[in-house]
């Protein structure tokens, strides 16, 4: 546990500068990383691993024949609280070698999400996105397209400020809350008491131990991440895929962060999905247990 720690430490200090984007933040980029390093991973985390391939109906498995495609579904139980990412946190998903998930935050965003969407279609690849309250509200034709073509929706905050753990407590739950609220009315019309998938990502991973604790409460799991493409700097599509991969190809698994609301990534997701094909990778998809359990037996 101490090796552990000590190398989240490292990885704390190493961290490159925190993501943050537009189009409705403006706040400068002052993350403030705090480690959770006193949590006990025993309660934190509560995994159940649904192994295999969730059998498609036949015609899905025509369309999807040589695409690179989602090789399985991992169920992600929040009722306890859990916190996943090695960016921030000790621990991250029971992923096996040469297996990612693909996550886009800060959307949906009309000029980019669609061809993102369409992207991950063509490659039959299922994917979450980490959506910001006020966009989910300003377009939630888009939020109900990600739910149709099968993805997961987490939640961003209302506003996404940078960073939630430098404004007040009240504050912070307030926009956390609002959030929850706009993302599942304009999913799903109406909002439940418990998020119907209750996965949240802090805007630019400005977490703070209250607010984790809080989250714990609510038995709504943080996602960090362990690698990302850095799309939040302005590069050509083609660095941004060397760069991503060469960290892929180093890490060898792990949850990705993108961003939706990019060009740069959206000009580069084909092709870095044929990278993944070529490499060997196979895409997970991660979805609530709840929802998981409570889906129609495959034939
Ligand atoms: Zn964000």
């Amino acid at each position: 546990m101490r090796l552990r720690e000590a190398a989240a430490a490292t990885r704390l200090a190493a961290a490159p500068r925190v993501p943050y984007h537009l189009p409705v933040a403006r706040e400068a980029a002052s993350a403030r990383f705090r480690s959770m390093h006193a949590l006990s991973r025993a309660t934190a985390l509560s995994l159940l691993l649904l192994a295999g391939l969730c059998a498609a109906p036949a015609r899905a498995q025509d369309r999807c024949a040589g695409k690179l495609g989602t090789s399985r579904t991992l169920a992600v139980d929040a009722s306890g609280g859990l916190h996943v990412g090695t960016k921030h946190f000790p621990d991250t998903l029971a992923l096996e070698d040469g297996e990612v998930v693909l996550t886009f935050d800060d959307g949906p965003f009309p000029a980019t999400t669609p061809k993102v969407l369409k992207a991950l279609a063509d490659e039959c690849v299922k994917a979450t996105f980490f959506v910001i309250g006020r966009n989910a509200a300003a377009h939630p034709a888009l939020l109900k397209r990600e739910l149709a073509e099968g993805h997961t929706v987490g939640h961003h905050s209302m506003t996404h400020p940078m960073t939630l753990a430098d404004i007040p407590y009240d504050k912070a739950v307030a926009d956390i809350e609002q959030g929850l609220r706009a993302d599942e009315k304009a999913a799903y019309g109406t909002v439940a008491a418990r998020p119907r998938v209750p996965f949240f990502r802090f805007p630019g991973f400005g977490s703070s131990p209250e607010l984790l604790a809080y989250l714990d409460r609510r038995g709504i799991a943080v996602f960090g991440a362990d690698l990302w493409a850095s799309d939040w700097d302005k590069q050509t599509p083609e660095h941004q895929l060397a760069l991503v991969m060469e960290r892929l190809d180093h890490a060898r698994k792990g949850i990705i962060l993108f961003h939706d609301t990019r060009a740069q990534t959206v000009a580069m997701l084909p092709a870095f999905l044929q990278k993944l094909k070529e490499g060997g990778y196979r895409v997970v998809h991660v979805a609530p247990a709840t929802a998981v359990a409570a889906a129609p037996a495959q034939p």
